[in-house]
């Protein structure tokens, strides 16, 4: 933006300079010239326009005779969009000329240039020096910038133009180093950027911006926040919007609360922050810091928002997992006559899809139909993902499928195969990925991660190292979170030694991803010795987790070590760790009813307790047994039983069965994985009462159905 204002002044300075040349003294002498000159500047608002009055310079044999008119033609043209006809123009007046004009030649290159046209841009200038014309400091800048342009073809171009600027001397003009800078910093070579940044003898605004953003854009937010700092040090330099813009992004990148606030003080004394970007720069960078309140509060505070505002405090929400929140906001937005448009569609998706509610996901996908919204393919993939993870993946398959072929991406097949891996279809899932090779789409490293999560889910070993032998065959590095699919997957189906080697196996080193899912394994079939290796890792890379402790008091818990058991709860109470509180919320009508676990608040605790303890009798008639591994503390049976009968997700389920219509599907989410006892519950409950009930937890979807889980009993 900035260095687009600057080439616009520099295009303005060399007009100036040419009006002053001696060249020019004589042009607009006659009147005749003197009123094209004003019928150019004042009456030609179009292209139409411009052409009549081009075709009567053309009859009046002016056109050839008057460089400063043509090149007021050639603007107009660049400016209307059309470069072709200027370069008609152009072609006919310097086949005429003998000694061609270096002003008409930059002209036509800016003409170029502006309008993105960076091979012709290039291929105009190499005709240029091929002509003898010299390039100067109006030439360079602009030629650079669409040397900048990402495009490989261009990369020799590029090394000539800078060799080019050394020969002829303006390699030491600012603009031209500033442009050389901003060219280099485009390409993605920072390091030489920051060579010709250091070596310039001067440094405006623009220059230290350019480089700031370079930083922030190359992901390297420290070296960015760094020279900022320096910036303010070293020059006397008023404060700028931009340089705020880019320095609030990357410390956004590094996530610290501390210099977000440092940015948003500097904003707020230098009078900045009523620039909207700038506003809404401090939103994201706060929302990215993980500090929703804080980004809430400058939200609240600003004079003036526009739909990136309200889209950065929406996507803030669904990012830090207040999707509640952001549904409140997004009632506002509309209220507040801001049209939401695809990318507030998109966010919304996206909310839903953690809440998993079906009713929520079908009122915003009918939002985004009635509003006639353009629906494109990352808006129709997030459907998708949204219909999935609500527990309706017979939409979301139908949705894939009505797709045009041409226009399904990666991300769409990825989407899908995701979708049947957490539904435990493993079988479908892979079938998708036969397919998608067979239709010529390459499978990426999400591809894999969600093809492993679902041979995973399924307990489809073979065919899992099979994906997971595939990646190195496509060309597709195995990565951390890789290794913890295939963890995962060997863990649970109990080749918990399998998945120890292939962890001492790994070249980089393991995250809590990996031995997270050893210490779940280790859990789930009872190896309190891995899974003490599992978890004292997981304790030096995350201490302050709660959940990784309560997973091994489990283990212990499950082998009736209480004394392990007692030290690590007052281990976790003398970090101030409390075990996350687990939440089940149950659609009802049109909105959803949320069940802590033995919930005191709830209005319909009294009813469902008394219908939850109804079940457990029947269903021990049945010949159902409580796991009491499930239970953490050291309390008599009697009390464990008592326990386990109020887990949030019982609780949810007891009202499904007891309020909602005996035909449809009781759909619940957990906001943390299902336990034992209450899988095994609902597999009787499903049973005995013909009910479908569907239970989202952390990490899958569970549909138990005639007495047995999707999961097969497998999670
Ligand atoms: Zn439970
Ligand atoms: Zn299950």
């Amino acid at each position: 933006m900035q260095v687009q204002r600057r080439l616009q002044l520099l295009c303005k300075l060399q007009a100036r300079a040419f009006s002053c040349a001696p060249a020019s003294s004589s042009s607009p002498s006659s009147r005749l010239e003197a009123h094209y000159d004003r019928l150019l500047k004042n009456s030609c608002d179009d292209a139409s326009a411009l052409k009549q009055i081009h075709s009567s310079l053309t009859t009046r044999g002016l056109i050839t005779q008057d460089p400063h008119l043509s090149a007021q033609v050639i603007i107009r043209y660049s400016k209307y969009g059309h470069p072709d006809h200027a370069r008609s123009l152009f072609d006919g007046i310097t086949a005429r000329c003998e000694r061609p004009d270096s002003f008409l030649w930059n002209t036509m290159v800016r003409a170029y240039a502006n309008n993105g046209y960076c091979a012709d841009t290039l291929e105009l200038y190499a005709l240029m020096r091929r002509g003898g014309v010299l390039p100067n400091n109006y030439t360079f800048p602009f030629v650079l910038k669409a040397c900048a342009s990402d495009s490989e073809p261009l990369a020799r171009g590029w090394e000539v133009v800078h060799g080019e600027t050394i020969k002829t001397g303006f390699d030491s003009d600012m603009y031209v180093e500033a442009a050389l800078v901003d060219a280099y910093a485009k390409r993605q070579q920072i390091s030489y950027a920051r060579k010709v940044f250091d070596g310039m003898m001067q440094r405006d605004l623009v220059c230290w911006t350019t480089m700031v953003t370079a930083y922030e854009q190359a992901e390297q937010p420290q070296e960015s926040l760094m020279l900022f700092c320096r910036m303010q040090r070293e020059e006397s330099l008023s404060p700028d919007p931009v340089a705020v813009v880019s320095v609030a992004s990357a410390v956004g990148q590094v996530g610290d609360l501390k210099s977000a606030k440092s940015v948003h003080a500097y904003a707020i004394q230098n009078g900045i922050l009523r620039d909207i970007c700038v506003g809404n720069s401090v939103v994201a960078m706060y929302t990215k810091c993980g500090n929703v309140e804080y980004a809430r509060m400058a939200f609240d505070r600003m004079e003036e928002r526009d739909k990136i505002s309200w889209n950065s405090m929406l996507s803030g929400y669904v990012q830090n997992g207040q999707a509640n929140e952001a549904l409140l906001l997004f009632e506002q937005m509309q209220d507040s006559g801001c049209q939401p448009n695809p990318v507030t569609a998109l966010i919304m998706v996206s909310a839903c899809a953690f809440l998993g509610s079906r009713h929520l996901g079908k009122k915003i996908h009918d939002y985004i139909l009635k509003n006639e919204m353009k629906v494109d393919i990352t808006l129709q993939n997030a459907l998708i993902d949204m219909y999935s993870k609500c527990g309706n993946l017979e939409t979301a398959s139908k949705m894939f499928y009505e797709i045009h072929p041409k226009e399904r991406d990666v991300s769409s097949w990825n989407v899908l195969i995701s979708a049947y891996g957490m539904h435990g279809r493993g079988e479908e899932a892979l079938n998708l990925y036969m397919q998608m090779q067979e239709k010529g789409v390459a499978p990426n490293h999400i591809t894999f991660t969600s093809i492993l999560s679902a041979c995973s889910h399924a307990g489809l070993i073979n065919e899992g190292r099979k994906c997971f032998a595939d990646m190195s065959k496509l060309s597709v590095k195995p990565e951390v979170k890789h290794y913890a699919c295939m963890v995962d997957m060997l863990g649970r189906a109990g080749l918990l030694d399998e998945a120890f080697d292939l962890i001492k196996s790994m070249p980089a080193s393991p995250n809590d991803g990996v031995w997270g899912a050893l210490l779940l394994a280790c859990r789930v079939h009872g190896n309190s010795e891995l899974g003490e290796i599992a978890a004292n890792n997981l304790f030096q890379i995350e201490p302050e987790h709660p959940g990784y402790y309560v997973l091994l008091s489990n283990i212990y818990a499950a082998s009736r070590r209480w004394q392990e058991v007692g030290k690590l709860r007052e281990n976790m109470k003398t970090r101030g760790l409390s075990k996350p509180a687990a939440f089940s919320v149950i659609e009802y009508g049109q909105g959803t009813i949320g069940f802590h676990t033995a919930d005191q608040l709830n209005p319909y605790r009294g009813e469902v307790y008394r219908h939850m303890e109804r079940l457990v009798v029947e269903m021990k008639m049945r010949g159902y047994l409580p796991d009491r591994s499930c239970v953490l503390h050291d309390v008599e049976d009697e009390d464990k039983d008592h326990i386990l009968n109020y887990h949030s997700e019982k609780l949810a389920v007891a009202f499904g069965l007891m309020r909602t219509d005996p035909e449809s599907a009781i759909t619940v989410s957990k906001n943390l994985r299902i336990c034992n006892d209450c899988h095994s519950t609902f597999k009787f409950l499903s049973d005995i009462y013909q009910r479908w009930i569907v239970v989202r937890d952390a990490n899958r979807f569970h549909h138990f159905q005639a007495g047995s889980c999707s999961c097969k009993d497998y999670w």
